[in-house]
């Protein structure tokens, strides 16, 4: 992307890392036509984010396309509309935890099945463990058209980084767009694999309580960040598919 100055380096980078991320939302099938959102704060300078313009699918969505919206809502620069919804559900976020620079949401077709289910997430596989009690649910309230379902996002996510929308979908967030894309990598997976096992009828392992506690704590070593060395490689795969987003 030639940049004519119109962002800074810090803008610029996160435009480019938030296009990547729907182009391999796209790729990981957590896209959904033009619907859902992924969203990052602008830059650490300005109190907006970026969000994909209405009516694009996540490959068609760049690095100048996204529109930067404030936390009401308002469309601040950017050709085009966002869906209101998008700023409902990730404005709640943004709004209210600053640590998290990147809000993901999908309705993968493992993750809509468990957030069907009563019991919601087993934590049974290795990697489903970073979200050991460490996983929010949110009630379906109908489309999230009204900033009234905000409160309740916000309460319901807490302090964990990923929630089951309840008959919805998923939504996961993180520091870094790498981060928040590597949860939802993993929490997709998670529910594709209790779906799989569902179906075999079979016996399940069940980890202990006392083993998935120590592993989710493996998990939340501040030397393992997730994303970290995921993030450059994810990147590299798009360039080489010469995914058009850096436009
Ligand atoms: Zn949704
Ligand atoms: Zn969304």
């Amino acid at each position: 992307m030639k940049n004519n100055k119109k962002f800074d380096d810090e803008e610029l980078n996160n435009r480019l890392d938030l296009a990547a991320a729907y182009h391999l939302a796209d790729k990981y099938g957590f896209s959904d036509v033009i619907w859902n959102h992924i969203t990052c704060k602008t830059s650490s300078k300005k109190n907006t984010f970026l969000i994909n313009r209405f009516g694009l699918r996540y490959d068609e969505v760049t690095a100048s396309n996204l529109i930067e919206i404030d936390l009401d809502g308002n469309i601040i620069s950017g050709e085009g509309e966002i869906n209101y919804t998008g700023f409902v559900i990730h404005g709640a976020i943004h709004n209210s935890r600053e640590d998290l620079r990147c809000v993901m949401h999908s309705h993968s077709q493992a993750g809509l099945a468990v957030s069907c289910l009563k019991d919601g997430l087993e934590i049974l596989i290795q990697d489903s463990a970073m979200f050991h009690k460490r996983i929010s649910y949110h009630d379906w309230q109908g489309m999230s058209t009204n900033t009234e379902e905000c409160e309740s996002l916000r309460n319901d996510l807490g302090k964990n980084n990923a929630m089951i929308l309840r008959n919805h979908g998923l939504l996961t967030a993180g520091k870094t767009i790498g981060e928040a894309f590597m949860l939802m990598y993993y929490l997709d997976r998670a529910c594709r694999v209790q779906i799989d096992l569902l179906a075999t009828n079979k016996d399940i392992i069940k980890p202990s309580n006392n083993l998935l506690e120590f592993a989710a704590g493996q998990y939340e070593d501040p030397d393992f960040r997730l994303g970290e060395h995921e993030w450059p490689a994810l990147k590299r795969m798009l360039k080489k598919n010469n995914s058009i987003y850096d436009q």
